[in-house]
Formats: structure tokens, sequence, C-alpha cells
């Protein structure tokens, strides 16, 4: 407020504020309680030169000290007080300020304010210390008694309790260009109550046929429920002044009290007290409930923030009412402006009907036994287009263990589903190829040697029959040497061919070498095993060279009967071991092995 002024310019500036404010004050005070023997109901001077002590800049306040000095003696001087007792009033009060000053800052010392209700805790127990010390030193310094002691830390206590708080808020709050953000409804309502307090007081207090004491008490409290701790200060503030003027003149209620001036003044400060202790706590309350609703409105938008960056929603059924809530990144998943009324059927709906049932299941079943649960299912959007959604949840229970509620958060997982199945493919794909032949499209070696073993490992667990027949195209050098490497291929491709016709569906044909086949026939007696093979052998002989361009070709093959063989190797060995007999024996034929 005095930045931009020079020291002395601003000792000046403090020391007048304080000295003609004071003034006025105190002389308004002794002048306003002339009718009732110059007993005083408040101090108000305490109060304001409280406020602007706690408003100053340090260094002003020694200039401060003697404004107050000079104005305090002069008005009691003016109200005809010999010299020495108002010296001696001038120091009392000279040294409560200073004891409520020190003990304010000692607990607040950063700015004080009234709208912490710590604050206002500190700020009372100053007042009340600082006002018993001032009373102590006037009574003491000035010779009185204890029902000065009495009236004197009263009236002094009102006056710092009733003037102080509105002086610094309303500075504070022009300091800091406040009112401008105040709305301006509110504003209007300000006025508007604080002017009823008015009128309200000013009638109540103006005659004595009607003791509506009680009036005023409604306009404070209802300025601090509806305006806080300003307006609970600012109320009391209206009240008290007008209340003192008028009963300080010789009006109202108060003043008709058939009894000692001493008796009146003493009820008007219990009137005051008491409109001051409904007031306090109910505006504290107000600005409780406000920081929580602050604070719970902050947090409501860091949630939604939240949801809005993990693409999480959350959703509620009251099973009590039957209604759904959901939030507004629930809306976006199911492509909805949020808002949008539902209800819990159209939440079920939004499924497809494919997954609708198992949703509900998985609902019903959270219900019954109270467990978290988790569902994943495909919506129809608004918009048409189908989504993979995923929700957590759990249940809600109210007294006596029912179930009342089903919390739960929904997220969009269309991407991690379709990430995961294109995934998958690729897997699957490459599964394929890696146990695939390129020419023939077969099994290629590998993957039908892990074929026999576990098909061998089933013979034995389950004792049914398995043969294998190893094949081998016969003097296919002599092909390729004379139609060249390609032709080779060719004919290598249509034995597969015919082969793999020849067998039945549960077969399984694989090349495990240049020209060598092996068949594995599961479920197979010796009989059968021959048999087919015999139909392999007649497929290749006479479906190899008949009109399709190719030179002719046969094969032998070597069949074995599963007998309990350790390994594969085992098995094969006899099958090979048979080949070689066919080959033997002159080719285009099949063996078994003994
Ligand atoms: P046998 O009747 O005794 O079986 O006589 P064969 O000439 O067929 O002798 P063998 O089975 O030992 O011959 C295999 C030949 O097959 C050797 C190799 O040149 C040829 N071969 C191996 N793999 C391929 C292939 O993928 N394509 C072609 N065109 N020829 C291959
Ligand atoms: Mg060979
Ligand atoms: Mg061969």
């Amino acid at each position: 407020m005095t930045r931009s002024l020079s020291p002395r310019v601003e000792a000046v500036f403090w020391l007048l504020l304080t000295g003609t404010g004071y003034h006025l004050l105190a002389s308004l005070s002794l002048y306003a309680t002339r009718g009732v023997d110059s007993i005083a109901a408040v101090w108000p001077a305490s109060g304001y030169m409280l406020a602007l002590l706690l408003l100053m800049p340090a260094r002003a306040r020694l200039a401060a000290f003697a404004g107050m000095g000079l104005a305090s003696v002069a008005a009691n001087l003016g109200a005809t007080t010999p010299l020495w007792t108002s010296l001696a009033f001038t120091f009392a009060n000279m040294v409560e300020a200073i004891v409520a000053l020190w003990l304010i800052r000692r607990r607040e010392p950063s700015e004080l304010s009234f709208m912490a209700p710590r604050a206002v805790i500190s700020f009372c127990i100053a007042a009340v210390t600082a006002s018993l010390v001032s009373a102590g030193l006037a009574m003491l310094l000035a010779g009185r008694g204890g029902g000065f002691f009495l009236s004197w830390s009263t009236t002094v206590l009102l006056g710092m309790l009733i003037v102080t708080p509105p002086i610094v808020m309303l500075a504070r709050m022009t300091g800091l260009k406040a009112f401008g953000k105040v709305p301006r409804a509110m504003l209007v309502e300000a006025t508007a109550i604080l002017t009823g307090a008015g009128i309200v007081t000013i009638f109540v207090f103006s005659q004595s046929h009607f003791p509506a004491t009680f009036l005023p008490c409604i306009a404070v409290v209802a300025a601090a429920y509806r305006l806080g701790p300003f307006g609970a200060a600012a109320g009391m503030l209206i009240v008290t002044i007008i209340v003192s003027l008028l009963s300080g003149q010789g009006y109202g209620p108060m003043a008709a009290i058939d009894s000692d001036p001493k008796v009146k003044v003493l009820f008007l400060q219990f009137y005051l007290l008491a409109l001051l202790l409904a007031a306090l706590p109910l505006a504290a309350l107000t600005i409780g409930r406000q920081r929580l609703a602050k604070r719970l409105e902050q947090s409501n938008r860091w949630l939604l923030q939240a949801e809005a960056a993990a693409l999480v929603g959350h959703w509620r059924v009251d099973l009590v009412d039957w209604t759904i809530y959901w939030s507004d990144q629930t809306y976006r998943v199911h492509g909805l402006e949020p808002g949008t009324p539902v209800d819990v059927d159209y939440s079920v709906q939004q499924y497809l009907a494919e997954d609708r049932a198992e949703v509900r299941k998985v609902l019903e079943a959270a219900v019954r036994t109270g467990e978290p649960f988790e569902f994943q299912g495909r919506i129809l959007r608004a918009d048409g287009k189908v989504r993979h959604v995923k929700s957590h949840g759990s249940i809600e229970r109210g007294r006596g263990a029912r179930a009342t509620g089903i919390f739960g958060t929904v997220q969009d997982v269309t991407e991690t589903v379709e990430n995961a199945r294109i995934l998958e493919a690729a897997r699957s794909a490459a599964e394929r190829i890696a146990n695939t032949d390129m020419l023939t499209g077969l099994p290629n070696r590998r993957h039908t040697l892990t074929f026999l073993d576990q098909a061998m490992a089933g013979a034995r667990a389950h004792g049914a029959p398995l043969a294998v027949a190893i094949f081998d195209i016969d003097h296919f050098k002599r092909i390729n040497d004379t139609h060249g490497h390609a032709t080779g291929d060719r004919v290598i491709q249509r034995v597969a061919q015919r082969a793999k016709a020849a067998l039945r569906d549960e077969d399984m044909l694989g090349r495990i070498g240049g020209e060598e086949f092996v068949c594995i026939l599961q479920r197979s007696s010796a009989l059968a095993a021959e048999i087919v093979a015999e139909r392999v052998r007649k497929a290749v002989e006479s479906g190899v060279g008949e009109g399709d361009g190719l030179p002719q070709a046969t094969i032998s093959i070597g069949l074995a009967v599963y007998d309990g063989e350790p390994d594969v190797e085992e098995l094969l060995h006899r099958a090979d071991q048979a080949l070689y007999v066919a080959k033997r024996e002159g080719r285009n034929r099949m063996r078994r092995a003994a």
C-alpha cells in the first residue's frame, strides 16, 4: 500500500492514518456512551489499531504508535478525563496492541487470514489475552476496582473481535483486487443481506415496544452462512455500530432495561458476544465446506483427466433403484456424447448378442458371490463400429452385507485384441513354414519325426497299433541325369501328390529326405498297413508319367509295425531295412520288417 512512498512520507502517512482513525473512533465511542455514564460497550479504536498493525510494514509501527498515542490522549482529554488517567489509559491500550500483535505473529508468522479456522482461534486467543493485560494495567495505573477491570476488558475485547476482522479482510480483498472476481450475483446478495441486517437492527434497537433482539441474530447468521467469514464480520460490525449508537443514546430494549447503567452495558456486551458466538462457527463451517467442495471438484477433474489419459472409464450400477452411471470416458468408449441418458438394460444391450449372455452371467455371479470380476466382450457402438471392451469391477455392499451396487472400469481393448490376433496369425504362419517342406507342401522331416514321436507315445500309452512306411523313388539318379534336375523336382512333387491321395485322412505323409518319404499309419494293424502301403505303391506306379509329360517313376516301400521300440530312430531303422530288402529284391515293391 505504501511501497512507492519515501520512508519519511510513509511514516507520516501511517501516523496520520492511525492518529485520525483512532481519534475519531475513540471520540465516537466516548460520545456515544455519554448518556450512559461514560461506559462504552465496545472500544472500536483497539480493533482499528490492531487491524492497522497487522496490515502495515514493521518499519511503520513506531509512527503508528506515535499517532495512536497522541490521538488517544487527545480523545480522553476531550472527554474531560484527567491528564494522568488519559495517559494511563493510553499506555494500557498501547501495551494491549503490542501484546496482541506479538501473540498473533508468534502463532501465525505469515499474513493472518480470517479464512482459516486455526487463524481465527489464534486471533481470539491474542484478543482475549491482550484485553486482560490492558484491563489489568489500566486498573492498576488509574487505581480502579474489579468492576472497572471487567468492563474495560470486555469493551476492548469486543472492539478487537468485531472491528479488526472486517478491516483486515476488506484491505486484503482490495489489495488482491478480489472484489472484481466476486460474481455479480454474490455482490448483490451481500449488499442485500448486509443492508437487511442494518435495517432490521435499526428497527429493533430504535424502539422498546417490541424487544425483537433475536432478529439481528438471524441477519448475522444469514450473512455468515451465505457470505462466509467476511459476511459474519461485516454483519457483526454493522449490528454493533447501530446497537451501540442507539443504545448509547437511550433508545431500544437495552436502554429500557430497568437497572444500573453498568448492567445495561454488560447486557449489551453479552448480547454482542452471543452474536459473535453464533456467527463464528457458522462462518468457519462455511469456509470448510467451500474448501471441501473445491477439493472435491479438483479431484474429480483430476480423475476425469486420468481417465481420458489412460482411456479407462468408470461406471456404477445402483442395484437398489436399478440405475447406471457412466463417466465421460465410458461414454467415449461407447461412442456416445457424455451425458446422454443410459439405463442398465441399454448398457447390456450394447454387447453383441453372442457376448451378452456371458456378460450377464459374470455380473450375476459377482453379485451372488461378492467376488471381484472381469469380463471382455464386443460392443456395437452408436457409430456402427464393433469394439472390444474389457471391464473390471467389484461389488458394493450396504448394511446386512446386501449388494447395493456394482462399480467397474471399462477400457477399449480393440487395438490390443487386434494386435494379439495379428501376432497369433504371424506365429502360426511362421510355425507352418517351419514345419512344411517347400517343394511338396508336405510336413518336413523335423515335423514328421516330432509327429511320429507323439504317435509312438500315444500307441505306447493306449496300446493302439501303429505302423510306419518309408518309401524311396527308384533309380531317381537316372531320372535326374536323363531329364534334368527340374523334372526330377516335378517327379518328387507328383509322387507326393499321388501318395497323399492314396492315404486315409488319419494317415500322415511327410518328406524326410531328397526323394524319401514316411507314411505314419495310426491305429493300423499290420495287415491294414500293408494294404494301405500297397495302395500307395500302386498309385505312384500308375499315376506318375501317365499323360503328365513326366517320366515314369516307381517307389519301393519298407514297412515296420511298432513293436515297443524305445525311440523313433529304432522304428525307422527297421522300416529302412525293409526298404533295403525291397530295393534289393527288384524295386517297385513293398516289404515288411520281420
Ligand atoms: P535307388 O533306386 O537305389 O533309390 O536309386 P537312386 O538313384 O534313386 O539312388 P538314391 O535314392 O540314393 O538317389 C538319390 C538321388 O536323388 C541323389 C540326388 O541327386 C537326388 N536328389 C536328392 N534330392 C533331390 C531333389 O530335391 N531334387 C532332385 N531333382 N533330385 C534330388
Ligand atoms: Mg534315396
Ligand atoms: Mg532312390
